[in-house]
């Protein structure tokens, strides 16, 4: 099958390599029992491929942000999932563009060789959902450290993680000057605070994704910890998340061409009424549709990657590309689980659980509708709703 976009050609048939390991067996037995995949996430560790983006002076590859798609890509192309680790690529980002330098000795070379797990970021809470100026979790200055005390919902990996990039307050919104001032950002180290100060609770949701709330009563934080300067959070992390957007728009770009090598394949092989279901054009035309939704999805990415790499403003080609690789994701896994016909809805063909985890990409990490608006206000000037 050709496709466009399919650089970094030796990273992607290492990468693919390195997932043949990890079959459908292992991803399901994991996937019964809400199980982290460890031995996935120290295999990619091991061979370099989590921390590809980090600079060679801190002991990473020092590739651009394209390689880190081309990794993802693969990886969700191969019917693993790269939701366990992706954020060990992106929540660096954050360290690495606003961090001193003496954080950056401390901490990247220690994540870039994998001793240090930096998987976590802590934006979102219960009662602000996406209004995120509307957080309430609150950093206070006493003395060396702040302390934190408020809720976060739904931040994922922060059992497998070492480091959490969290968004607090620190100026309360109503004597701000703009609501997305009086924010900062910490990077905490969960091993000093867990139990103490920090409580973890498990989230039970329909994929298997290590999501959790999280509780801080009197957290003590190193006020060495903060990342960039106070106040000035929200600009720290909307850097971060522009490379979250790109990232994970290659992660549906890969679960699409999952959805679609499938479905095509079991299109021939799948004979009913004496000939192969892909001969009817009924079964056939949904699948060619979504691939070329796929490879004109995949087209943007690119763009968006490359406008990151050269450092240009990318905001709106961050999103636009995470809006239509997750709905090219979303389409190619309905194709695919009705181009099963009854075996789509078996576990043991892969596509319940691929259709489950693609799922996700139309909420998390920014939901359709937010995007709609930032393109409807910023590209469009539009009024804003709210
Ligand atoms: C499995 C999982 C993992 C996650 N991991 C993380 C993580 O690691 N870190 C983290 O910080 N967060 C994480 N999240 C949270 C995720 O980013 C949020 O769920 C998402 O941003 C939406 O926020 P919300 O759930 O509060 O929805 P809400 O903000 O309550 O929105 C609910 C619905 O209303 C719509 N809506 C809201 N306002 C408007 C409006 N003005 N106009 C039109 N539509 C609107 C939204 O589009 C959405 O569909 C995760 C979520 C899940 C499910």
């Amino acid at each position: 099958m050709s496709s466009t976009n399919l650089n970094y050609p030796e990273i992607r048939e290492a990468v693919a390599k390195l997932c043949s390991n990890f079959p459908g067996e292992y991803w399901r037995a994991l996937d019964d029992t809400d199980t982290y995949p460890s031995e996935f996430v120290q295999a990619l560790t091991d061979a370099g491929f989590l921390s590809v983006l980090i600079p060679e002076e801190y002991g990473g590859a020092g590739l651009p942000i394209g390689a880190g798609c081309a990794i993802l890509e693969e990886i969700q192309r191969s019917g693993c999932n790269g939701g366990a680790c992706h954020a060990q690529m992106y929540t660096m980002g954050t360290l690495l563009r606003h961090g001193t330098e003496e954080q950056k000795k401390k901490y990247l070379p220690g994540i870039a060789e994998g001793s240090l797990r930096l998987q976590a970021f802590g934006v979102t809470e219960p009662t602000s959902g996406t209004d995120t100026t509307r957080i309430r979790t609150m950093a206070v200055r006493d003395g060396d450290d702040y302390v934190i005390n408020g809720q976060k919902v739904f931040i994922s990996r922060t059992e497998h993680s070492d480091l959490m990039v969290l968004l607090t307050r620190t100026t309360p919104r109503d004597e701000c000057k703009k609501p997305s001032d009086g924010m900062s950002v910490f990077l905490v180290d969960m091993r000093e605070v867990l139990g103490n100060g920090l409580t973890i609770n498990p989230i039970k949701t329909m994929l298997n994704h290590a999501t959790t709330e999280l509780f801080f009563d009197n957290m003590r934080v190193p006020a060495a910890n903060m990342l960039g300067a106070e106040g000035k959070g929200f600009k720290c992390i909307l850097d971060g998340m522009n490379a979250e957007r790109i990232l994970i728009a290659s992660e549906c770009i890969g679960d699409a061409r999952f959805f679609v090598e499938r479905a095509s394949a079991y299109a021939c092989e799948r004979e009913v009424f004496g000939r192969p279901i892909g001969q009817n054009q009924g079964v056939q035309f949904p699948i060619a549709r979504n691939y070329i939704e796929t490879e004109a999805a995949a087209l943007m990415v690119n763009n968006a990657a490359q406008l990151f790499d050269a450092g240009k403003p990318c905001g709106s080609e961050a999103n636009m590309c995470k809006l239509v690789a997750s709905e090219a994701s979303w389409h190619a896994a309905d194709t695919c689980l009705q181009t099963h016909g009854g075996f789509g809805y078996a576990q043991e063909y892969d596509i319940e659980r691929k259709f489950r985890e693609t799922r996700l990409y139309q909420t998390a990490p920014i939901s359709t509708n937010l995007i709609l608006s930032h393109v409807g206000i910023h590209e469009l000037g539009m009024p804003k709703s709210f």
